[in-house]
């Protein structure tokens, strides 16, 4: 993911293109937006890849997709968020950092360094601060048993409607 980034504009899309040791053409939706995964060396002009992006395309229809969705909450207001609650929770994160990530909404360490996407920027607030709970909760409890839903139940009351909400939101992702 180093690399300049290339990218494909088509059908009101902004479509990431990441080159991979690899003979298909794979897109997928993710909750950063649509990234296309092509080989190696084939041009952006290949034929094949534009029939396929535009096959693409047309599946998807009128959903909206997360980079078309408004930002709601600034990295930094995320940042701020995780304070908030690590207070609340009573715990202290090695680290935190707001990345790109093509599959989860957030993750965690056992070292206690915090990691959360970049799109949780574009999801409703609440959905956000869901994520940020469940993965400061870890901290606590590093997997999903009792003591973790019980603790959840303490600081979240409602956080399994949210955590339905968020499986449902546009490109789901999923998390640790
Ligand atoms: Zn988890």
């Amino acid at each position: 993911m180093s690399q300049t980034q290339e990218i494909i504009n088509a059908g009101g899309h902004t479509i990431r293109v990441y080159r991979q040791r690899r003979r298909s053409i794979v897109m997928k939706t993710t909750p950063v937006g649509l990234v296309l995964f092509i080989p190696t060396r084939m041009s952006l002009r290949n034929e094949q890849l534009q029939a396929f992006v535009a096959d693409a395309l047309e599946q998807i229809g009128g959903r909206v997709v997360p980079e078309n969705a408004p930002e709601i909450t600034s990295t930094d207001e995320l940042r701020a968020l995780v304070k908030t609650w690590a207070q609340r929770i009573g715990v202290q994160p090695t680290r935190v950092s707001v990345r790109e990530m093509f599959r989860k909404w957030g993750s965690c360490s056992r070292k206690g360094s915090v990691s959360l996407n970049t799109a949780l920027c574009r999801v409703p607030r609440e959905l956000a601060e869901y994520v940020i709970c469940h993965e400061l909760v870890h901290l606590i409890e590093f997997n999903h048993g009792k003591g973790f839903k019980a603790l959840m139940n303490e600081h979240m009351p409602d956080w399994r409607v949210h955590e339905q909400a968020l499986s449902e939101w546009m490109a789901g992702g999923t998390l640790d």
